[in-house]
């Protein structure tokens, strides 16, 4: 596997990839992987990609300082990761390197970025189309693969290639689970194991709620979610709400679709964890 640091050196390298008529697949992750990522490298390669990770713990995408200091970080261990996965290249720059200038641009999303996640995460949305936009005029890919664990993230992306008028293919990927049905995440080794025994109640939850919208509608489901985490102390609920999945526009409660995506952001303990169903 080819490690990258400068943009100057992996553009070198793509551009003479790309003369040749090679495919790129492009993932971009902020490390700590696991296997919810490796699957990920497995789909790019699967499209017969040359197929870049990236790794890049963006600054500009947390709006609590302390969730960045605290964010997981583990490159040999990463790096050992993707060379066991065939990964052809992995690309680390610095953040000097990814933001020379000083200064944010505003990205406008219309309701998107103002909803779920980003009325609970000032900005967040903003930082990740800034670092999304940045690396794919560095790499120009064919295609880019994001995990629908991060669903809304999928939808910004999408919206943000179209407003670039990018002809970049956005492959929305399943989400990969623990054997308890935790969504894989690089913050669950941050969880103490009392708490990663709490989160591992969290599709549980989600699977008893999902039935409760079919059966009483989404009123009860909401219900059952709210009170089923307030009973437990460790578990803070930031929402938990049921959309149309191609807008993400809320269902009103008193409805029973049967076309939907339920999705819950909570904390357990000081982290933060999110998922959907
Ligand atoms: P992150 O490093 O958390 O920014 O994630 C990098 C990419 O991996 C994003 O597109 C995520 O949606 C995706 N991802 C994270 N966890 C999982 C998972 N459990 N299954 C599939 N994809 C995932």
């Amino acid at each position: 596997m080819l490690i990258y640091t400068k943009i100057a050196d992996i553009q070198a390298f793509l551009n003479a990839k790309r003369n040749s008529g090679q495919q790129i697949g492009f993932v971009p992750t902020m490390g700590a992987l696991h296997q919810g990522h490796i699957s990920l490298i497995k789909q790019a390669q699967q499209q017969g990609n040359l197929t870049i990770c990236s790794i890049f713990v963006n600054p500009t995408q947390f709006n609590d300082k302390s969730d960045l200091e605290r964010y997981p970080r583990t490159p040999e261990k990463d790096s050992a990761l993707l060379e066991a996965a065939n990964c052809d290249v992995l690309f680390m720059p610095g953040v000097e390197e990814m933001y020379p200038k000083e200064g944010k641009p505003n990205f406008d999303f219309g309701y998107l970025d103002k909803i779920l996640e980003g009325a609970h995460r000032q900005g967040h949305f903003n930082g990740v189309a800034q670092v999304v936009k940045r690396f794919f005029e560095i790499l120009t890919p064919h295609q880019a693969f994001f995990g629908s664990k991060d669903y809304q993230q999928v939808l910004i992306v999408k919206a943000l290639v179209k407003q670039m008028s990018s002809p970049i293919d956005i492959v929305s990927c399943p989400i990969l689970r623990e054997p308890d049905g935790l969504a894989m995440s690089s913050r669950n080794v941050l969880l103490s194991p009392a708490e990663r025994l709490i989160a591992g109640t969290i599709p549980k939850l989600m699977a008893e709620a999902k039935k409760r919208i079919h059966i009483y509608g989404i009123a009860n489901a909401k219900d059952y979610v709210k009170q089923t985490c307030e009973a437990i102390p460790q578990i803070k609920l930031d929402y938990y709400d049921v959309c149309h999945p191609d807008t993400l526009i809320s269902y009103a409660d008193t409805e029973k679709p049967d076309y939907a995506i339920a999705l819950i952001a909570l904390f357990v303990g000081k982290i933060r964890l999110i998922d959907n169903l």
